[in-house]
C-alpha cells in the first residue's frame, strides 16, 4: 500500500445502505479521517426541531432555519477508542441525532439550498488536507467531484430498513420495522427528487450492491478499490 499519497474517498448512497460503516472501517484501516456528512444535516435538523422551526407535519420554517445558520456550529469529537461524536454548539448530540424524530425531519431540511451551501463549504474545508473518507449523498458529485475514489452503495429498501431497525432497537429505541421502512422509502424519494444536488451516482463512481455481502467481504472489496486508487 502506498502510504505517502493521500487521496479523497467519496462514499455515497441511499439511506441505511451501510455506507457509513464501510467508510468508517476503511478510514480506521488506512489511517484516514472519517467524516459522516449526514450527521451534519442531522445536527442542523435537531437544532431546528429544538427551536420550534419544524411544524408537526414535518415542514421546516425555511426562513428561520436560514437565519439561524450562523448560530449553528457543528464539530466532531474523537472519543477514546477512536469513534467520533457529533457536537452541536459544544454539546454531544451523537445519540439524539440518530433518533427517528430526527430521521423523519432531516430530508426536507437537507433540501434547503442555503443549508446545503453552508455544510458543503464546511465539508470542502475538511478535505483540504486530504486523507479523508466522507460519506453522504452528494460527496462524489458536489463536495469532492475530483475525489480519486468514488463509491456508490445501494441495497434493497427492505434490507436497508432491516439494518436500521436492528441498529435502533439495539440502541434502545422503541420503533416498528414498518415505521423504519416507511422512513427509508420516504427519504429515498426526497433525496433523489430534490432540486438541489439530488442523490445520484457520479458518472465515475463504482457501484456496489451490498445486499448479499457480509462486513468482511465489504471491507475486502473496498480495501482493494482503495489500493488500486492509491497506486494509480
Ligand atoms: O446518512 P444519513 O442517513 O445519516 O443522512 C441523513 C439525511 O441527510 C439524508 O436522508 C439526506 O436527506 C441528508 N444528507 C444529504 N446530503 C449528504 C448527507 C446526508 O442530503 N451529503
Amino acid at each position: 500500500m502506498n502510504t505517502c499519497k493521500k487521496i479523497i474517498i467519496a462514499v455515497d448512497g441511499f439511506s441505511s445502505s451501510g455506507k457509513s460503516t464501510m467508510a468508517r472501517r476503511l478510514a480506521a484501516v488506512v489511517g484516514y479521517r472519517y467524516i459522516d456528512s449526514g450527521a451534519m444535516y442531522r445536527a442542523v435538523t435537531l437544532y431546528a426541531l429544538d427551536h420550534g422551526m419544524i411544524d408537526d407535519e414535518g415542514t421546516p420554517d425555511t426562513t428561520a432555519i436560514i437565519a439561524a445558520l450562523p448560530q449553528i456550529h457543528i464539530d466532531f469529537s474523537v472519543q477514546p477508542g477512536g469513534s467520533q461524536h457529533t457536537m452541536l454548539n459544544g454539546t454531544d448530540v451523537e445519540k439524539e441525532i440518530r433518533r427517528l424524530r430526527v430521521s423523519n425531519a432531516v430530508s426536507p431540511v437537507a433540501a434547503i439550498p442555503e443549508v446545503r451551501h453552508a455544510l458543503v463549504a464546511m465539508q470542502k474545508r475538511m478535505g483540504e488536507s486530504r486523507g479523508i473518507v466522507m460519506d453522504g449523498r452528494d460527496i462524489g458529485t458536489v463536495v469532492f467531484p475530483d475525489a480519486e475514489l468514488k463509491i456508490f452503495v445501494n441495497a434493497s429498501a427492505e434490507t436497508r430498513a432491516r439494518r436500521r431497525f436492528k441498529e435502533l432497537v439495539e440502541g434502545g429505541s422503541q420503533v416498528s420495522y414498518e415505521d423504519v421502512l416507511a422512513n427509508v422509502v420516504h427519504r429515498d424519494h426526497i433525496d433523489t427528487t430534490r432540486a438541489e444536488s439530488p442523490l445520484r451516482r457520479a458518472d465515475d463512481a463504482i457501484a456496489l450492491d451490498n445486499s448479499a455481502m457480509n462486513l468482511e467481504e465489504q471491507d475486502a472489496w473496498l480495501l482493494d478499490k482503495f489500493n488500486k486508487a492509491v497506486a494509480r
